[in-house]
């Protein structure tokens, strides 16, 4: 389906692209004699279709700047070139406007950016050097002039906020569906195979720990590593079964969010302390939430668990709730190793996993919590920075 829409997006990209190529040549070759300009004029049409027509193969930020730095020079070209066309002015004030295009934040305050900086030399050249001459409409009216292009740029940067805004929402709303669909294959998974593996595995167990009881044979067989490995392959289905049955944790109460944290900091103080990490606890009064203290004590633990393992040596983790409007938001921050944008993506994927012993289950249990209960999680993260995991639940009023 992905493959299809890109396959899509792709036509009307060249359709759409072929027609602004057509234009410029048109605007080259019609009513256009072959001297200099021609020449110029030409060489800049070439590199923008050039630009345009490889984009989709090598999507890369160098190709996006060198596509909006040409068009800004190619519009300029036509300004200084065909000074008696009047209109070419009007093109200048939009050239930001092929950044939405791209939908890149940096590039657009870039080119709108570089677009100032020569509109007030070009402005300079007309008041100082030209005089009105070869500019007469704009010489005349300078003040006019400015107070326009002012007036567009401003346009231009509210399209390009309301457009970001909304492909924001969208990208927020994929993410959610994809993130929906995720839990329900793993749910679905998590209760097939966790059963069929539990019940061998206690039998092995009970096994060991009774041959263990036999001296002779503890002397000879690693007893206590055996039963060790199937404590933590145990341990992993019991992860998994509470993500297939999240109700046999028990029944929903409204909860004040600073004694869970509390509980779950004070459990894991020593955990810190094992690498001299401290966590750091300010939560405000009265932010209760309704949720099961169980899965919410569950959730805190994986959070602050993960960032103390993310920590160096003698980081702290800083653990805040507050009521925003009518939320709760607890945001759990460390300074320790952060996360690329890839290793975002994949956060919440069972088994995902950059830890030797990690078992990859903690964050998807998290984001299967978070969901039960109307709530929402975000991470922000910088690779060598640290990372900030937002939580959001509604709040109770008592
Ligand atoms: P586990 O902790 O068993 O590895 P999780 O699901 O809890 O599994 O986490 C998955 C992965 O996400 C971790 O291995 C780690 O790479 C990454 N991760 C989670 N939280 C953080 C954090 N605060 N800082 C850096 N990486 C993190
Ligand atoms: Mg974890």
């Amino acid at each position: 389906m992905k493959e299809f829409h890109d396959w899509l997006n792709k036509k009307y990209y060249y359709y759409i692209v072929s027609f602004i190529i057509l234009l410029m040549i048109a605007g080259l070759v019609i009513d256009n004699p072959i001297n200099s300009r021609f020449v110029i004029h030409s060489v800049i049409v070439t590199i923008i279709s050039a630009c345009l027509l490889i984009y989709p193969f090598y999507e890369n930020t160098w190709v996006r700047y060198l596509t909006v730095l040409s068009s800004a020079g190619y519009f300029y070209t036509l300004f200084f070139l065909y000074p008696e066309t009047w209109s070419n002015f009007v093109l200048l004030c939009f050239i930001p406007a092929l950044s939405i295009m791209f939908f890149d934040k940096k590039l657009f305050y870039f080119s709108m950016l570089l677009n100032v900086v020569f509109i007030v030399c070009t402005f300079s050249y007309i008041g100082m050097i030209d005089k009105g001459e070869i500019y007469p409409y704009i010489y005349e009216d300078m003040v006019g002039n400015v107070v326009n292009f002012i007036a567009s740029q401003v346009l231009l940067y509210f399209i390009f906020h309301l457009t970001n805004l909304r492909i924001q929402k969208q990208r927020m709303y994929y993410e959610q569906m994809q993130q929906a669909e995720r839990m329900k294959v793993t749910g679905q998974l998590a209760a097939a195979v966790a059963h069929e593996i539990r019940n061998p595995l206690t039998v092995v167990k009970g096994f060991l720990q009774y041959y263990a009881e036999d001296e002779i044979l503890r002397e000879k067989q690693n007893f206590p590593m055996m039963i060790n490995e199937l404590d933590t392959a145990e341990h992993v289905i019991s992860q998994f079964l509470s993500i297939s049955k999240p109700d046999l944790a028990g029944k929903i109460h409204i909860i004040n969010v600073d004694l869970v944290l509390k509980d779950v900091t004070e459990l894991l103080i020593m955990y810190g302390l094992l690498n001299d990490n401290s966590i750091q606890l300010h939560v405000e009064k009265e932010c209760h939430v309704s949720a099961n203290s169980i899965e919410l004590k569950q959730l805190f633990m994986n959070l602050i668990k993960n960032a103390i393992e993310a920590s160096s040596e003698g980081g702290a983790v800083w653990v805040t709730a507050n009521k925003e409007k009518r939320n709760v938001i607890i945001r759990i921050t460390d300074t320790g190793r952060g996360m690329t944008n890839e290793e975002l993506k994949s956060l919440g994927t069972p088994f995902y996993s950059l830890k030797s012993k990690g078992t990859g289950l903690g964050l998807m249990i998290c984001y299967n919590i978070v969901e039960k209960y109307n709530g929402n999680i975000t991470f922000q993260s910088a690779p060598g920075k640290g990372t900030t995991v937002t939580l959001q639940f509604p709040l109770v009023l008592v």
